[in-house]
């Protein structure tokens, strides 16, 4: 009975492992209870591209048949570049990063990463090849090494610590009575919304993927904070094709072109500075946001 139990003992912790590395992923993007199993297409074939674009080209998409979400959505992402994304709240910016990973297929049109659909492909090379910081990222209840280390399960400690360093979070961990080994997540170390953040760029950068997805934090960092971040976040976007969904418009200045949604629309498209001059929805949202900055700044100053 002993020699039995064992491998069965095993093969349990084996399968409560993956189970819980999913759960974490789908919670990533809040899809728990929700996901439909996208599965591989028979022939599927592994993603080929180091630098890859991406493009949408005539999306639609419901997660509710009876409700289109995305209507006939196009724009591309070349190779190395980068496209931000902003509208209302519900606009269904999350929702495009959601259909780039996968999550779900479209219901018309197609996704395609360098030309080929990513119907075709198989999924572990699809998410093999994009990394999410998600807004809110979910730390496993482990040391925050292996936080870290989940990027790239190959990699070695050293890596480890030289991607905890591109993110600025190593000083913050080598203080920690515990260091690396210190229990996070809900039953251990409770990170703020900044540091978590981190984590989730470390992670990225180890992963050191074609593609880039950053989820801005909707919940208002502190403006230091949200400084580093957006400086960090520059450095690991050189060279990847990447999306920002943002929710503020100071994140967006730099990108190769701005995207803006509204109703599962595009309905502007263009640089920061294009669409501050054709003076339309962008350029209002910008006014908006610099004279709520400046009262927040006037009230500070009292
Ligand atoms: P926010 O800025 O608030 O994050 P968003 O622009 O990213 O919003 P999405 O999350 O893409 O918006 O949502 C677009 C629409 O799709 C919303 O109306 C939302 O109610 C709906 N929606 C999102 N996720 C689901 C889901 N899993 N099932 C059904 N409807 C969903």
């Amino acid at each position: 009975l002993l020699q039995l139990s064992a491998p069965l003992f095993l093969l349990g912790m084996m399968y409560r492992e993956v189970k819980q590395a999913l759960t974490n992923m789908e919670r990533l993007f809040g899809l728990l209870d929700e996901r439909q199993d996208v599965q591989d297409a028979p022939g599927a074939r592994p993603l080929k591209a180091s630098r890859p674009s991406v493009s949408f080209e005539s999306v639609r998409f419901g997660y509710d048949p009876r409700r289109q979400i995305l209507h006939d959505l196009s724009f591309e992402i070349p190779a190395g570049g980068t496209v931000a994304v902003v509208g209302h709240s519900g606009s269904g910016k999350s929702t495009l990063a959601r259909l780039l990973y996968r999550f779900y297929d479209v219901d018309g049109g197609r996704i395609a990463i360098d030309g080929q659909d990513i119907r075709q492909l198989t999924q572990a090379s699809l998410r093999g090849a994009i990394a999410i910081v998600p807004q809110d990222t979910v730390l496993f209840n482990d040391s925050i090494f292996y936080n870290i280390h989940y990027g790239r399960p190959d990699a070695s400690p050293e890596e480890v610590e030289e991607a905890a360093r591109a993110a600025h979070i190593h000083d913050f961990i080598d203080c920690l009575p515990d260091g690396y080994q210190t229990q996070v997540g809900e039953r251990g170390l409770k990170l703020s919304g900044g540091e978590k953040q981190r984590v989730a760029i470390a992670r990225a950068i180890l992963k050191n993927p074609g593609i880039l997805i950053f989820d801005e934090a909707t919940s208002a960092l502190d403006s230091q904070s949200e400084r580093a971040i957006q400086a960090e976040l520059e450095r690991i976007q050189v060279g990847r094709t990447t999306l920002v969904i943002a929710h503020r418009l100071s994140t967006v200045m730099n990108a190769d072109q701005i995207l803006v949604m509204d109703r599962g629309r595009i309905v502007e498209r263009g640089t920061h500075a294009a669409l501050l001059a054709s003076g339309g929805v962008y350029a209002q949202m910008w006014r908006l946001q610099q004279s709520e900055a400046e009262r927040e700044e006037a009230q500070q100053a009292h």
